[in-house]
Order: C-alpha cells, then structure tokens, then sequence
C-alpha cells in the first residue's frame, strides 16, 4: 500500500485545529503539526510535507508572509491558507504569491477535505508533468553529449591522422594540442603537454625564431632544421579568439633536390668557363696570324659575340649561385646615385640608337646603402637594360630615386609592352621568359632572378606593376645605412 500522503499543519492551537486534524485523518493523511516557528522549520526540511496548511496568523506573525517565505524555498509546495475572514485584499494577496487556495469561515469539514484532495490532486499532476519533462530533456541532453563525444571522436582521427605537424596553442603560446607528427619530430614521447609553453616543450631555435617574427611582421612562415638534417617548412596562423596554429612539412627532399640542382649548375658552368675562356682568346688570335677576307671576319666576328653570351650566361649562373648561397657578402657604403651614373652611360647609346627618352629623377640627399657595389651595379643594370630592351622606339623609360622612412626606394618606369598579369609572379624564377618577349630578344630569363637574390641579400624588396599595353614599373626598396 502506498505511503500516506502527510500534510504539515501550521495552526495555532484551537477548535479548528482539532476540527481540520481529525477530519484529514479520517480521509486517509498523515498529520505533523507544528506549534512554533522553528518547528515549523525543521518539518518543513526534514520531513517533506506533500501539503501545508497555514493559519492566516501563525505564532505572531503573519500566515502569508510565512507561506511566501515557504514558497520561494519550494517553489512547487501546495499552500492552503486558513483565513479568519474573506475579503478581496486577502484573495488577491493569495494570488500573488501563488497559494493553491484559501478556506475561511464557516469552516465545514466536506470543505476542508475537498480543498485539501482538490490541491493535492493538482500537486500531483504538476508533478508528473514535471517529472515528464525533466525525463525528456534529460534523454535530449544524453543523445547530445553522445553526438558531440562521436564528433568529437570523429576530429581527433582526423586530427591524429594528419601527415604534416599541427601545432594549436593559445594566445600565449601556451600548446592546446599537438598530434603524433610533432611528436615524433621533435621526440616528445606521450607526456601530457595540454597547457605548456611552446618555447619549454620544443627548444629548437628555429621555432623561437618562427614565434618572434610572426609577432614582428606579416612574415609567417620559417625553416626549421632539425638536429638530424631533416628541413620543415613551418606556416604560423593565427586563429580568432583560439590563438595560433603551427604546421610543418617536411621539405627535406625538396632542399635535396635544390641541393643537387645548384651542384649541377656549379660543376658545369664551371668546366664550361675554361674553354670558353680558351675560345675567345684563340678567336683574338686568329686575325693576327694572317689575313682574312671580308666573309671569314664576318664568321669570326658572329662566333665571338656567341661565346661572348654563353660567356656571360655561365658567368650569371655563377653570380647566382654564389648570392645564393650567402658568399656574398661584401658590404661598403654604397651611393646608389654614383652607381646610376655609370649604368646611364652604358645604356644611353643604346636610348639614342632607339630613340627612347632615358630620363633620371634622384631626390637630392639620398642616404647611402650597406651594400656591395658590384651587386648594386649588376641590378640598375638589369632593370634598366630590361626597361630599354623592352621598350620599342619612340617610348620612354624613366629611373626616379627617393628615401622614405630610412629606406631608398628604386623605380624603373618604361612604356614597353607591359606584362600579362598571370606572369608578373613568376618573370622572377630562374629561366622564365613571359610571353610578351618578342621573338628573337636576346636574354636567358636570369636577370631579375639575379636582381630578386640581390635584393633579398640586401634585406630589401621588389616587385613589379604593369599593365599590358601601357607599360612596366619595377620597384626595389633597400633599407638606408641610417
Ligand atoms: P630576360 O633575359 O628574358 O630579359 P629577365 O629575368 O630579365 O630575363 O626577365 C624575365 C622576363 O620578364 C622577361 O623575359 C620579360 O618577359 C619580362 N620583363 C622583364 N623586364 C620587362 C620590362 N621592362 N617590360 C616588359 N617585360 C619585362
């Protein structure tokens, strides 16, 4: 048989107190009757009263001040009120806090019990209701967790899984996750690393130095050597309102194969220089040792300026190779006025045989550059004789030099046949030729190849504008010696 429901009665000692006690009795309930204030307390805590009856005054106090103070501790706690008389006032009070109902005189015991089953009836369905729901967002909020712990199980495959290294960390590179790739790179074993700086964990200086400049500058990318030889190519990210990620792949096969390639080209341009050299020089000699007719100095002539190019082709893949590889190294304060000069006066029979307007724009007091001349000499010359190689006759190119923010900024402006948009990357690869060149332009497709290395060796910047049928800007930007 179930358990009697039990009712906490909160009635002073009198007539009706007996009345209502012995009538709820004898409908089947269970009593507790309380006859002080702290009393009352403790049943309403310990003992769980499925319904409480309050008189209208309690111990002294007021009965709906107490019932509002029971109701904001449970909330759900079926509430009848005893009132001594009916009045509106009172009837809205009741409604305000929320009570089940309010009886008042003349109390007949029918009433008592009906509004005590009525209230009691109703308790229990909020119950159940509750209960139904409680269930079923307890069931949605179980299925949920179970989706995301499954999608969440789904992106650590994938994450694990990953060939190139990932590094995720916080704002202050502290590591969020890293997967197996980093691991083993850099032979962290299985320790848990969640909450680490990076710095401690991986002490390699590549990556310190990968850290440092993405919090420098745009540049966020940066080889990491490894202790065994092996290269990564590292690409720092940062991710809004995460922090930062770091990836790695490994280019060790790709330096190889760069490795072999510039190995390649030293050996042969080097073999190919002494004979070069020996082919001029019997070339000089052969008009010496006797007479030749007009047709054998014409040959003679169309075989040494080809030696002469191949001479130079050679000549530029050495240079190349050598800026390349960081032997260059000579650095003087260099005037990039004092060396202009000299390029203007190579190039300026060729502007007048083409009738181009060569024209020179230096703002005055531009500050030297820490550089090597050579060098310097070797890049005006090839922006400004790719400006007059390119131009046809009749149009113009001009040199305008100027410093800006301890810095000497270079533009060679021509209006040749400008360079289709696709290429304008790509005309400073080794070997490239846009299509725009007309055919049968001498050139190799190294000059700016050069100029670009030099350039960088000198911590500077290029790049191109140009608009096809308009014309071409080159633009080359050195830090000042200042
Ligand atoms: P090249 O020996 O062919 O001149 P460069 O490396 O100096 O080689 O230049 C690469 C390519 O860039 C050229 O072949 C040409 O297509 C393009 N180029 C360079 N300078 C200019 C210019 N001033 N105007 C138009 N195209 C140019």
């Amino acid at each position: 048989m179930a358990k009697p429901d039990l009712l906490l009665l909160v009635l002073d000692d009198s007539p009706i107190l007996q009345l209502t006690g012995r009538a709820l009795r004898a409908a089947g309930y269970e009593l507790a009757i309380v006859q002080d204030i702290e009393s009352m307390q403790k049943a309403l805590q310990e003992s769980s009263p499925a319904l409480v009856l309050v008189g209208e005054t309690f111990a002294g106090k007021s009965g709906l001040k107490l019932a509002e103070s029971m109701l904001d501790r449970f909330p759900t706690l079926p509430i009848l009120l005893f009132a001594e008389h009916d009045t509106t006032g009172l009837a809205k009070e009741v409604l305000r806090i929320g009570l089940s109902g309010y009886l008042y005189p003349p109390l007949r015991i029918e009433d008592i019990v009906t509004a005590v089953n009525r209230s009691m009836e109703r308790a229990h369905h909020l119950g159940d209701w509750l209960r139904r729901e409680v269930k079923m967002t307890t069931a949605s909020l179980e299925k949920r967790a179970q989706l995301s712990e499954s999608e969440r199980n789904r992106y650590e495959t994938i994450f694990a899984n990953i060939q190139d290294g990932v590094i995720v960390l916080d704002s202050r590179h502290n590591i969020v996750i890293l997967n197996p790739s980093i691991r083993e790179t850099f032979s962290l074993g299985d320790q848990d690393l969640k909450g680490r700086p990076l710095l401690e964990v991986i002490t390699q200086p590549d990556v310190r130095a990968l850290l440092t400049r993405s919090a420098e500058g745009p540049v966020k990318y940066h080889e990491v050597t490894l202790d065994n030889g092996q290269v990564m190519n590292a690409q720092f990210t940062p991710i809004p309102g995460i922090g930062s990620a770091i990836t790695m792949q490994d280019i060790s096969y790709l330096k190889d194969l760069d490795r072999m390639k510039s190995d390649f080209v030293h050996t042969v341009s080097h073999d190919l220089r002494s004979p070069l050299t020996a082919l001029l020089g019997y070339a000089e000699l052969i008009d010496r040792i006797g007479p030749l007719n007009e047709q054998q100095k014409e040959f003679l002539h169309r075989m040494q300026a080809s030696v002469q190019h191949i001479t130079s082709l050679v000549n530029d893949l050495l240079d190349l190779e050598r800026i390349e590889a960081g032997f260059d190294t000579r650095r003087e304060a260099v005037s990039i006025e004092g060396i202009l000069k000299f390029t203007i006066d190579t190039f300026e029979g060729q502007a007048v045989t083409k009738k181009i307007d060569l024209k020179c724009d230096v703002a005055p007091g531009i500050p030297t550059v820490r550089a090597n001349p050579i060098r310097i000499r070797q890049l005006l010359d090839n922006l400004v004789g790719n400006a007059i190689k390119y131009t046809p006759p009749d149009g113009k190119v001009l040199i305008n030099v100027a410093a800006r923010d301890q810095q000497i900024i270079l533009e060679v402006t021509d209006t040749g046949p400008g360079i289709p948009q696709s290429e304008q990357t790509r005309i400073f690869d080794k070997f490239y030729r846009a299509t725009n060149v007309p055919d049968g332009t001498q050139g190799s497709g190294l000059g700016l190849a050069i100029v670009k290395s030099i350039v960088e060796n000198h911590h500077g910047r290029i790049w191109v504008e140009s608009v096809q049928g308009k014309g071409s800007s080159f633009f080359v930007v050195l830090p000042s010696q200042e």
